[in-house]
């Protein structure tokens, strides 16, 4: 990399503070953690928070000028920073260190994509080369990146991303005019090859890969960004979709005529979008049943799975004693681990309503949805209003929601 010049440009403490701004328009943070959570009322539970992973930028001017990123080219109005690999390397290492939990290794596009791929490789080959840091890394890949240094950043990044902001097509000439779905879609799928490659070789390569998706940016409903990310999931075998809401912060050149300030997305739908892509990731639900034809949109104030059952009345009352585990987590107030518990239960007795108190299953919820043991105690469960209003999320979750960061709404998620 001798042939890179990189411009002189800002002191440390300014990059810093810059590169904080910078990294608020990404929200992929997720260190090695697998939990994101759900914060409201619901069975698919908050862990504890994921750790905050620093994010290190290569470079801050872009040629690119996507309307919501604070690096887009048309913004003129702030200084600019760039680091040389050895520079990102050794903040990186420092950061990750103090931090304990990893660091993500990222870029505006600097001159063009391949050449800061090829800086974002060679910092995080430092990293690991000359600096022996052992920890995760998180590597961003470059719209249109060469497969070549993709592999060349996956030999030495632990997980790798590109993103797809867009959950549809149409969107990028709305919000990011030069990026297109293929641009972001065929090292999607290089990195997704070269991950399974690398399974099956047994060469070392970054193991997942996530990405990024701005609801609201089409005005598009939640069954879109549910199907879509269903596809992502099954094509690409991503590790996670990250969802954030789109908002648009700042006057962008070039985007005059799109009306973006009347789209504003509000929070409180990224909690329901994550609480809906946990249970299509881990409960087994689909597309359809989270985002049905005709209720496509998610709700505000019930989560995703107990307007499931509410659709599905005629499934309920399921018996306790009897309903195999696919039936008991679609049980609101049932969650993977209650099941996994009442399974092992019925193995030593008869699971009574007092069995579940004891085992602490929310039967505030659950309690209209099952019998035990023959016994059912959910008063008129035919009278669904009424449950609803037991099951819907107190407006105060959501505004607690609200007030939280980006980082924190994520740690929030599964
Ligand atoms: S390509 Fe990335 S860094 Fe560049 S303007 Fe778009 S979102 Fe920002």
């Amino acid at each position: 990399m001798s042939s890179i010049i990189i411009p002189k440009n800002l002191d440390i403490g300014e990059k810093i503070a810059l590169m904080s701004e910078d990294a608020k328009f990404e929200v992929g943070t997720d260190g090695d953690a697998e939990s994101t959570a759900i914060l409201c009322a619901s069975d698919i539970k908050a862990k504890p928070a994921l750790p905050k992973i620093p994010k290190i930028y290569v470079a801050s001017k872009c040629i690119f000028n996507c309307a919501y990123c604070g690096c887009r080219c048309s913004r003129e109005e702030r200084g600019n920073y760039y680091n040389t690999p050895v520079d990102v390397a050794k903040m990186a290492v420092d950061m990750a260190i103090r931090n304990g939990h990893g660091v993500f290794v990222s870029s505006a596009i600097y001159k063009n994509p391949n050449y800061t791929q090829e800086l974002i490789a060679e910092s995080v080959k430092i990293m690991r080369e000359q600096l022996y840091y052992k920890g995760f890394i998180h590597a961003k890949v470059m719209p249109s990146a060469d497969p070549l240094l993709i592999a060349k950043t996956g030999q030495y990044a632990n997980r790798l991303s590109v993103n797809i902001e867009v959950a549809q097509s149409l969107g990028y000439n709305r919000i990011a005019k030069q990026k297109s779905k293929e641009i972001i879609l065929t090292p999607m799928r290089s990195i997704s090859d070269q991950i399974l490659t690398a399974k099956y070789e047994g060469n070392i390569f970054a193991t997942t890969q996530t990405t990024q998706l701005m609801a609201g940016s089409t005005n598009e409903d939640d069954r879109t960004i549910m199907r879509l990310s269903n596809a992502l999931y099954d094509k690409y075998h991503l590790k996670r979709v990250y969802y954030t809401a789109f908002q648009y912060r700042y006057e962008a050149k070039g985007y005059e005529n799109e009306n973006l300030k009347l789209t504003q997305t509000p929070y409180w739908r990224m909690a329901r979008l994550y609480q809906a892509d946990r249970l299509l990731q881990l409960y087994g639900f689909t597309p359809d049943d989270v985002t049905p034809d005709e209720s496509p949109f998610l709700q505000e104030d019930i989560d995703p799975k107990a307007a499931w059952a509410l659709r599905h009345m005629a499934m309920y009352p399921v018996e306790i004693n009897k309903a195999d585990f696919k039936t008991l987590i679609r049980v609101p107030g049932i969650g993977i681990t209650y099941a996994k518990r009442i399974l092992e239960v019925r193995r030593y007795c008869i699971v009574t309503h007092d069995v579940l108190k004891k085992m602490r299953v929310p039967l505030k919820r659950s309690i209209y949805f099952i019998t035990c043991n023959g016994k059912y105690q959910g008063g008129n469960m035919l009278f669904s209003p009424f449950i609803r209003s037991t099951l819907t999320t107190g407006s105060n979750q959501i505004s607690i929601f609200n007030s939280l960061t980006v980082d924190e709404q994520l740690s929030c998620g599964e």
